[in-house]
């Protein structure tokens, strides 16, 4: 098994499920120009945020970790009429070109971007008093990966799912003794998870594109 194989199944797997998308192939193609680290979810990751979202009949969502917009976009077309996602980006270069590719993919109207840190940014949305979210996907830096996830939880409501991307790491995240800062700080978040009662969570590892990694799915009890 190689990394070029699971990227020729990724390849198989788009033109069978989901084939060409101009908006979606201009936000990839962004993100490339811009030299922007290639860390997006892929087409297929992309339309299970979508088709989870749309199961859940989420009508409000929050992303953490907004890159160039595509999982922006594939969440916010989840979303009903009158829905909202809630993405949060810490660096303004990124967030301005995420803004771009979603009015092109013409779901502006339902994204708010709030450019800040998550951890900064968290507690304003918390003081709006929303409605919780339906749906949360937490795809940013993984130091604070543990803090993101609490506040996940304190603003979805029981029945909410949250997902959290890359928690394996081309395996890394088996490593106790890594100092790498990304497996520590989700190992930190495993250990946590172990004994967290306020949700229940599997997680899967995963092969593609992108290489060897996987994510996290909780249910909030
Ligand atoms: N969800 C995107 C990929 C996100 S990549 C997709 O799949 O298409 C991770 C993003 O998180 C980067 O754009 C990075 O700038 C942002 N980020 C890193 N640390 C952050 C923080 N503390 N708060 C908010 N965003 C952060
Ligand atoms: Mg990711």
């Amino acid at each position: 098994m190689s990394q070029e194989l699971w990227a020729q199944v990724d390849d198989y797997i788009n033109s069978v499920v989901i084939g060409s998308d101009a908006a979606l192939d201009a936000a990839a193609a962004s993100a490339v120009k811009a030299q922007l680290p290639p860390v997006s979810v892929t087409p297929a990751q992309g339309k299970l945020l979508h088709l989870i979202a749309r199961a859940l009949g989420a009508q409000r969502i929050l992303e953490i970790g907004t890159l160039a917009g595509y999982s922006t976009i594939w969440l916010a077309r989840a979303l009903p009429p009158g829905g909202r996602l809630i993405t949060i980006e810490a660096n303004p270069t990124h967030a301005d070109i995420a803004r771009a590719n979603i009015e092109g993919a013409r779901v502006s109207d339902r994204v708010d971007i709030r450019v800040g840190k998550a951890l900064d940014v968290l507690p304003h949305i918390a003081a709006e008093r929303q409605p919780p979210f339906d749906f949360v996907f937490i795809d940013a830096d993984r130091t604070g990966l543990a803090d993101y996830f609490d506040w996940a939880v304190k603003l979805s409501r029981p029945g909410s799912v949250i997902i959290v991307d890359n928690v394996v790491r081309k395996g890394g995240v088996i490593d106790s003794a890594s100092d790498n800062v990304d497996v520590k700080g989700v190992r930190r978040f495993n250990e946590r998870l172990k004994t967290d009662t306020r949700v229940d969570v599997t997680m899967i590892q995963t092969v593609g594109a992108k290489g060897h990694d996987g994510f996290a799915m909780a249910l909030v009890r």
